[in-house]
């Protein structure tokens, strides 16, 4: 018996990460189910690439140190005598972190590279690596996704009553910013729209607008410059009011709503977060630099997580922008950035999940555990957890499916197959595609619909991948940041209330099915991919799928709005789960398996489209299944003979 010391005794063997892109089955099935197989050949060796790198010690310190050292107001807020100064700074690993995130293309991807219909899942593939070790740098990155998608559309437009040639300038140099990979060049976008009034409804918005340009005219060299050097003057519409929350507060530009006329509903600004001022002088005494663009940051918000994010209240005092659209039209501009923050939010939700899985994956390879009369096995050979981590794999799977088919829908809503190809994708996916006049109702839908499901659904089961590592899973494992599952945990909790929240996005899939205009071509897209998915099926699981679609379809089209309102959540969680169910029989019958299978009837069972899923006949078989469920089949743990009974084999 030798007593136990802080250097001696029982030490847990660290686990130990594998790349995601190889070892996470969901997402290899995914990718193999939606991305015709010559692509995803071709993206194959560089995704793998970031898998590896986005698990790499540097990585990491850059969480640590991005964690630890937070953003802060530099003299909170005033210089040395007193002046009011808003001087944000921020860490260098959050600088670093985000330099990675531009230089792998996670938003440029979409916009210098292209797959066809395929592209936004190749990005989200990266984003979905990315997610975990990124310490919310993907939160500004979503915003300047938005935002590069936004002055995209306004960029194509072509006649010029829609833009001055001054402006038009002004919006191409951003665009090029925003899609830019020179991470010296590369800006980040906010999105300012939620107010002390309401983030969800945003018509009571305080902050004013008016038409007030510079005597010399847009453009004249007299003009006050954003940006002397690139030749970028500032706007014609000056902004003040007080934006409530900002989380990209260190971005170079932002996107943000104001009033501009009592009655006339809000609009839609794009300013330069800087501006040139000749005035000022260095601490060398040179003259001339830059300043916030009539911005004073208030002060950053103190929050349960995305404590490495600048979220701050900013005044806006004479702030400089240019309306996007015409006035009044704000909340549409707004819709076109919401769609892409939405699905940013949705992949990172997925994310997490699927890094705490393998952390909870690989810690249950090393922690063995008592199963009684001094018996011991490592938990991925105890069938109770593994029972437990196969649910988990479930759930995150059927929100895999969901999360990227909807990213194929965008996909091909972005880029038609009937526009020019630039790409050399010829070949076609497994995804059953809709017909062209479906593709923008059912995007409508799943827009809302996923997000309202998955950021919500995703934050039990990582807590579920926390307590699977017992007391260290609660710990803020700071000290091996690639097991901190915590903070994963902690950072999953806001999806489900910035970019809408559940119950806003419950409502708003209720809106889409119900518009006079286009709500029966809404259903009649869901009526599609049901039929799809399940074509290839023609079991009792697919019949049940299809009378539970027709019987809620039925509640859908007989009920009015205020009736239907009080489900809304309740409706919308259940549609989610007839999509998810209809995508996992189409991807048990594209490509199948035993695990497959097995996780597809557990799937239909347990959300109720079918019986209960066969118990299999003993339990070792059950245990073997549940791993290579977990594990996946070609990295299945060796069943090990519990410690105390050597050479018996397994008996449990
Ligand atoms: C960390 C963090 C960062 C953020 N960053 C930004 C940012 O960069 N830019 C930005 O603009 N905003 C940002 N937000 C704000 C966020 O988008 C809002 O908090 C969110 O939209 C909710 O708005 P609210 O806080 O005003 O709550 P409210 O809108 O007042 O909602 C309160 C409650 O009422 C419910 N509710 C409201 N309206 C309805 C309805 N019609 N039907 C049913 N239920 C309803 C909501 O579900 C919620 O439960 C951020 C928030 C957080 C937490």
């Amino acid at each position: 018996m030798e007593p136990s010391s802080s250097n001696t005794g029982f030490f847990q063997q660290l686990p130990v990460l594998k790349n995601q892109f190889h070892d996470d089955a969901s997402l290899q099935r995914v990718a193999k189910l939606f991305l015709p197989a010559s692509l995803l050949d071709h993206i194959g060796p560089e995704t793998a690439q970031l898998g590896d790198h986005v698990l790499s010690q540097d990585i990491f310190d850059h969480v640590t140190d991005a964690e630890k050292n937070q953003p802060y107001l530099r003299g909170n807020g005033r210089d040395a005598f007193g002046n009011p100064k808003s001087e944000l700074v921020v860490t260098e690993g959050w600088k670093r972190l985000q330099d990675f995130g531009f230089e792998k293309g996670v938003v440029a991807l979409n916009y210098d590279t292209d797959y066809g219909p395929y592209t936004r899942l190749v990005q989200f593939m990266r984003c979905h690596l990315w997610g975990a070790s990124c310490a919310n740098t993907l939160c500004p990155a979503a915003m300047q996704d938005g935002a590069a998608r936004l002055l995209k559309r306004h960029l194509a437009k072509q006649d010029s009553s829609s833009m001055t040639p001054t402006q038009r300038r002004v919006f191409q140099n951003a665009f090029d910013h925003f899609t830019s990979r020179d991470s010296t060049k590369a800006w980040t976008s906010g999105q300012w729209m939620t107010e002390r009034t309401g983030g969800s409804d945003v018509s009571l918005t305080e902050t004013v607008a008016t038409y007030d340009p510079y005597p010399a005219g847009d453009g004249n060299p007299a003009t006050p410059w954003a940006n002397p050097e690139e030749g970028i003057p500032l706007g014609p519409w000056s902004i003040t009011g007080f934006k409530w929350f900002s989380s990209a507060t260190d971005s170079q530009a932002t996107i943000l709503l104001a009033m501009t006329q009592p009655g006339k509903g809000v609009s839609a600004f794009f300013a330069p977060m800087r501006r040139h001022n000749p005035s000022l002088v260095s601490a060398t005494g040179r003259p001339g630099g830059t300043e916030l663009n009539g911005v004073t940051i208030q002060r950053l918000k103190n929050k349960f997580g995305t404590q490495s994010l600048p979220t701050a209240e900013l005044e806006l005092k004479g702030m400089r922008g240019w309306l996007i659209g015409d006035e009044g039209k704000g909340i549409q501009e707004i819709s076109t950035i919401l769609n892409i923050t939405r699905v940013h939010t949705t992949v990172s939700s997925l994310a997490y999940l699927g890094r705490s899985l393998a952390v909870a994956k690989a810690f249950a390879l090393v922690r063995e555990v008592g199963v009684g009369k001094g018996k011991r096995v490592p938990l991925s050979n105890h069938p109770l957890h593994m029972r437990t981590l196969s649910g988990t794999a479930t759930e995150y799977h059927a929100m895999m499916l969901l999360v990227f088919y909807t990213l194929y829908v965008l996909g091909l809503d972005e880029r038609p197959p009937s526009s020019p190809p630039n790409h050399t994708v010829t070949e076609t996916s497994r995804a059953p595609s809709p017909p062209p006049h479906l593709v923008a109702p059912l995007l409508r839908v799943l827009s809302s619909l996923h997000k309202a499901y998955v950021c919500e659904h995703v934050v039990p089961l990582v807590f579920g991948c926390m307590e699977a590592l017992g007391g260290v899973g609660y710990l803020v494992n700071a000290e091996s940041e690639h097991l901190n599952v915590a903070r994963l945990f902690r950072d999953a909790c806001v999806g489900a209330i910035w970019e809408g929240t559940t119950d806003v996005l419950s409502s708003d899939t209720l809106r889409a099915l119900k518009h006079p205009a286009t709500g029966r071509d809404s259903l009649a897209a869901l009526d599609w991919l049901v039929d799809s998915a399940l074509s290839s099926s023609g079991g009792e699981a697919s019949a049940s799928i299809r009378r539970e679609w027709a019987s809620l379809r039925a509640r859908l089209v007989a009920e009015d709005q205020p009736a239907l309102l009080p489900d809304a959540r309740q409706l919308v969680f259940r549609l989610a789960e007839i999509q998810m169910a209809a995508l996992f029989v189409l991807d048990a019958v594209a490509d199948p398996g035993p695990e497959v299978e097995a996780m597809c009837q557990r799937y239909l069972a347990k959300k109720g489209f079918a019986g209960a899923a066969a118990v299999a006949v003993d339990a070792a078989q059950g245990l073997r299944l549940d791993q290579a469920i977990v594990y996946s089949a070609s990295s299945l743990p060796p069943l090990s003979g519990a410690r105390g009974e050597e050479g018996q084999g397994s008996k449990l």
